[in-house]
C-alpha cells in the first residue's frame, strides 16, 4: 500500500522533471533558430516571409502559448487563494501563561489550544467564557508529528506527515487553519452564553 503510493509520487516526480525538459529544450530550439532566423531576415521582411515562418514553427509556437496560458492561470488561481487568507497581525505576543491547554480536532487534523478562562460561573465552576490565545499545530491525526506545509504548483496547501506520510490539501495555510481553529472554540462558548 505504502509502497504502491511511494512508486506513484516518484513517477509524478519524473513525469514533471521530463515535462519541464521537454518545455525546455522546445524553448532553447526556439530561441536559436526562429529568433535567431527572425533578426537575420528582419532587414527585409515582408508579410510572406513571416507567414511561412509562423506555419513552419507552428508547434513551437503552440508550445510557447500553452506555457503562457498555464503561467497565466497560475498567476490568477494563486492569487485567488492568497485572498482567502488570515493577514498575519503586526504584534504576535509570545511567552503568555495560559490557564487551560486543551487538544482540539478540526480540518482532518489535530490541535493544541492555549486559552485564558474569561468568566466562570460561581456556583458550579463551570467555565462560561474562554479567549483562546494561542493555537498550536496542525498535527498528524494519527501519530500527532507535526505537519509538513508546501504549496502545489496552483498555489494549494499541501500538508504532509512526515513519519506515516498522511496527507492533506487545502485551501487555507497554516495561520489561517489556526484563526479558524481559535474561532470555532470561542464559537461554541458564545453560542451556548446566547442560548441559555
Ligand atoms: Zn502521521
Amino acid at each position: 500500500m505504502f509502497n504502491k503510493r511511494k512508486t506513484v509520487s516518484l513517477v509524478i516526480t519524473h513525469l514533471k522533471d521530463f515535462t519541464i525538459g521537454v518545455i525546455a529544450s522546445l524553448f532553447a530550439t526556439f530561441l536559436t533558430t526562429y529568433v535567431f532566423q527572425f533578426i537575420q531576415i528582419r532587414k527585409n521582411i515582408n508579410f510572406k516571409d513571416f507567414s511561412n515562418m509562423v506555419i513552419t514553427y507552428r508547434f513551437l509556437i503552440y508550445w510557447m502559448l500553452l506555457l503562457i496560458f498555464l503561467i497565466v492561470i497560475r498567476w490568477f488561481i494563486r492569487n485567488r487563494i492568497d485572498k482567502l487568507q488570515t493577514p498575519f497581525p503586526m504584534v504576535i505576543s509570545i511567552g503568555n501563561n495560559y490557564d487551560l491547554e486543551a487538544k482540539a480536532e478540526g480540518y482532518g487534523f489535530k490541535w493544541k489550544v492555549h486559552a485564558d478562562i474569561k468568566r466562570k460561573n460561581p456556583l458550579t465552576n463551570e467555565i462560561l467564557d474562554i479567549n483562546v490565545g494561542m493555537v498550536d499545530g496542525p498535527y498528524c491525526k494519527n501519530d500527532y508529528r507535526k505537519m509538513k506545509e508546501s504549496r502545489t504548483y496552483f498555489g494549494r496547501y499541501k500538508y504532509k506527515c512526515p513519519k506515516c506520510g498522511y496527507k492533506r490539501t487545502l485551501l487555507k495555510n497554516c495561520w489561517t487553519l489556526e484563526c479558524e481553529i481559535e474561532d470555532d472554540i470561542e464559537a461554541k462558548y458564545r453560542w451556548t452564553e446566547a442560548n441559555s
